[in-house]
């Protein structure tokens, strides 16, 4: 099996490679690949596509496995062709302030190398230790500080990417200015893997941020968050404004063992991050929100350290609450939707499912909600998921109703693939097929994915 192109130790066959490399975050889907391959060049994917259409064999493209909608997964006998050993920076330009990656370096490798450069890469998230800059681009993820400087998508100024049809594609290659038609990049970018196989990715990189601070305030009714969100925007220069309710925090709490930021709790908070020198704005701020009736309370950083564990109530949510095997859901709308959509749900929980806890939080300042629904005590998984899996057309109707989308950072995958009307029009999804045929010719670039796998 493409002896002659790879070395041994650049294929994987046994049952623990197949277990480990053949799945992502996700769970409950089968894990059946036939074999793992790490290619080390362009040359090499190339070569790989072209025996994959020599035996209609599929392809599942895998980064760091991080992602949480299945887009990864092998479940068929599927070739999966894992990025890792793809992992250089390949070259570094001060004038563009330009960094060239394969697609198989982490991001939280790009993020220091930009800093050993004393610039910056602000894409930002909780797995960025493990995630790869190719799996960041085919989901254009997002994270904490989108609010100030975008989504992946804003950063990558070219890449390079192997289609179905065995060809490297180099889209605009760094280029600021490039008028000349479709920008196939863009196209890329959130492409889960299913139009080519990224193999490079110039990235565009920043000043530093100066010094930050970080508030909690709490916020006792949905609908002034997004009054606090605009005093905050107008007096400060937000990098972030994420928020939480009572429920997650009681959660983080007692999983970490960590103290309520304010004295006395209060049905959401908001966490905003904002330049040190913003200070004493922000205090008029707060003033402003507390004059207002629209908070009650706040807590500032004075150092690094209690900056960092002021965000350790909003990071550890995710990890806090997995004990409860929650129902999960990643949605946006837009930001001056999100209360009443936010009560639509919580309205629709209570009327239906009584016993069920919705625990919010997410990153407000972008309109992105993770919604997580936690499994009563007792309740058995399958029962529950179960539960959830009815509900979701409930919600996806929601967001429909707003023009919102069913998945806002973390991609359609499988997870969401049956849901994916609710957010795209017919037209649309008619188009994406007939790029899919272009680019994907043989439906061997991880088939079943984002779109419902044809039969040709
Ligand atoms: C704790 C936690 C927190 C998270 N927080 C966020 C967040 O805040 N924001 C956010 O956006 N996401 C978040 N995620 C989701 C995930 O980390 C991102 O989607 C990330 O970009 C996935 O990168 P990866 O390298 O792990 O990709 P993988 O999971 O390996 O793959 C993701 C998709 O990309 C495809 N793919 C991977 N590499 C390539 C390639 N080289 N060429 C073509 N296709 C490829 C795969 O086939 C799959 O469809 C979080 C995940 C976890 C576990």
């Amino acid at each position: 099996m493409l002896a002659g192109v790879l070395e041994a130790k650049q294929i994987k066959t046994d049952a623990a490679a197949l277990a480990k490399w053949g799945k992502d975050w996700t769970n409950g889907y089968t894990v059946a690949p036939s074999a793992i391959v790490f290619p080390e060049s362009n040359q090499q994917v190339i070569e790989i596509v072209r025996y994959a259409i020599d035996r209609g064999l599929p392809l599942v493209p895998s980064g760091g496995r991080t992602g949480l909608s299945g887009g990864a997964v092998a479940s068929s006998g599927e070739l999966v062709v894992s990025f890792d050993r793809m992992n250089h920076i390949l070259d570094f330009s001060p004038q563009d302030r330009r960094v060239t990656c394969q697609a198989g370096v982490l991001t939280n490798t790009l993020q220091q190398f930009a800093l050993d450069q004393q610039l910056y890469y602000p894409v930002d998230f909780a797995s960025s230790g493990s995630s790869q800059i190719g799996g960041n681009v085919a989901t254009n993820a997002g994270g904490i500080r989108v609010i100030r400087y975008g989504l992946t998508r804003d950063w990558v100024v070219g890449l390079r990417a192997v289609t179905g049809r065995a060809t490297m594609l180099n889209c605009n290659a760094g280029l600021i200015k490039n008028a000349t038609g479709y920008d196939f990049r863009h196209l890329l970018v959130g492409s889960e893997g299913t139009l080519g196989l990224i193999t490079e990715v110039d990235l565009r990189l920043t000043t530093p941020p100066p010094a930050q601070k970080v508030m909690i305030v709490g916020i006792p009714e949905v609908k002034n968050l997004l009054n606090v969100l605009q005093v905050f925007s107008r007096a400060t220069k937000v990098s972030a404004f994420e928020f939480f309710s009572d429920l997650a925090l009681e959660k983080v709490c007692a999983h970490r063992k960590l103290t309520p930021p304010l004295r006395h709790s209060v049905a959401y908070y908001a966490l905003i991050e904002f330049d040190d020198s913003d200070t004493e704005v922000a205090f008029d701020a707060f003033e402003q929100a507390l004059s207002g009736g629209w908070a009650v309370d706040a807590v500032m950083s004075q150092s690094e350290a209690q900056a960092q564990s002021l965000w350790a109530l909003r990071e550890g949510i995710s990890e806090s609450i997995a004990q409860y095997t929650p129902y999960k859901n990643d949605v946006s709308v837009c930001i001056h939707q999100v209360p009443e959509f936010l009560e639509e749900v919580d309205g629709f929980v209570q009327a239906n499912y009584p016993d069920f806890e919705v625990c919010w939080y997410g990153h407000i300042g972008d309109g992105n909600l993770h919604l997580n629904i936690l499994r009563p005590q007792g309740m058995d998984v399958a029962e529950f998921m179960a539960k959830g899996h009815a509900m979701s057309p409930k919600i996806f109707a929601m967001v429909a109703a707003r023009q919102g989308s069913i998945s806002a950072e973390h991609g359609v995958g499988l997870l969401k693939q049956e849901f994916l009307g609710y957010s795209r029009s017919d037209e649309e999804i008619d188009l994406m097929r007939g790029l899919k045929a272009l680019f994907d010719p043989h439906q061997i670039l991880n088939p079943g994915k984002l779109l419902k796998a044809t039969t040709a």
